[in-house]
């Protein structure tokens, strides 16, 4: 077939202009992110300097993360290792740090960069946490990526680390993280405007994983299909939540990508509630693996389900 033909033909051609427009040298620093949140910043603050490795990609849910070998290669070669932190790893990061067998990246090491410093941290719980209550976040919920108004303090983060470990880039990165900052400050005020009309209304979620993003919009999440997070809930539990919803005419119930939805559609179908499956990350969808598009998507989808809603 021709079109195989043609295809053949024009390789030689784009291996050349691969070759004529490859940088010079390979990139100054490897950075390796634990999830695609963190990696996200680490790219538009470090450009083409960075090259950027992403352990849980966004459609992975990264509470539960297999450890793979390859993971461990990665670690071995990283400059900088970028993690959410607040125990979203804990359950994998410990073991394959420990099996690279890399200072550069080790705790109190210029490399080991939890991003969750400078941030305000939701639910930090009072007193002691028992297994009993399900996977519960001792040091707070770590889902922060969801509010836009974080990543501009982490893209402090992620610069300051950054001129640790290359400070010939410094100005290279301080000019990014300038633009991406400008481009976030921007657009925060747009999807508040958008989400004003819906500031006060209830909303069930799945796992305890929205605070963030309702928080900032001013939503109110009454209650979960999770009671205990990590754990299936029970058909007790989900009767007495059937039944708060329809008393106050909950207009959405929210859950992410990475979550079975047969029990939720039921739930949806039998309250009237909206169910709207949103990507928790950053690549969650294909073309959504950067963060300003990425809020834009859970903006528009919002408003879209409210004014549904209210439309009824
Ligand atoms: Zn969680």
């Amino acid at each position: 077939m021709h079109v195989e033909y043609a295809t053949k033909r024009l390789l030689p051609l784009v291996a050349i202009c691969a070759v004529v427009s490859a940088p010079l040298q390979a990139a100054e620093v490897r950075v390796v992110a634990t999830t695609s949140d963190v990696a996200a910043v680490f790219q538009r603050v470090g450009g083409e300097r960075v090259e950027v490795t992403t352990l849980a990609k966004g459609y992975m849910d990264p509470h539960y993360l297999q450890a793979k070998p390859s993971y461990i290669v990665s670690l071995r070669r990283a400059d900088i290792l970028a993690y959410n932190g607040l125990q979203l790893e804990i359950g994998w990061l410990p073991l394959i740090l420990q099996g690279a067998r890399n200072n550069k990246i080790n705790l109190g090491q210029p490399g080991h960069v939890p991003m969750s410093v400078r941030l305000d941290i939701l639910e930090i719980p009072i007193g002691e946490v028992s297994r009993a209550q399900g996977d519960v976040h001792p040091e707070g919920n770590p889902h922060y990526t969801l509010d836009p108004r974080n990543l501009i303090e982490m893209a402090s983060t992620a610069e300051a680390a950054l001129v640790r470990v290359d400070p010939e880039g410094g100005s290279i990165y301080a000019g990014n993280r300038a633009a991406f900052v400008t481009q976030l400050q921007e657009q925060i005020p747009i999807w508040e405007r958008k989400l004003a009309p819906y500031r006060g209304r209830p909303i069930v979620c799945y796992h305890k994983q929205w605070e963030y993003l309702l928080n900032w919009l001013e939503l109110v999440p009454i209650d979960y299909v999770e009671n205990r997070p990590g754990i299936p809930p029970s058909p007790r539990h989900v009767e007495e939540l059937e039944r708060r919803m329809r008393e106050q005419g909950v207009p959405i119930l929210l859950s992410s990508t990475f979550i079975d939805s047969d029990q939720l559609e039921r739930l949806s179908e039998k309250t009237g509630a909206k169910l709207l499956v949103l990507p928790a990350a950053v690549g969650a969808e294909e073309e959504l693996d950067e963060p300003v598009a990425f809020f834009a998507h859970l903006v528009e989808e919002l408003a879209a389900a409210f004014a549904d809603g209210s439309s009824d």
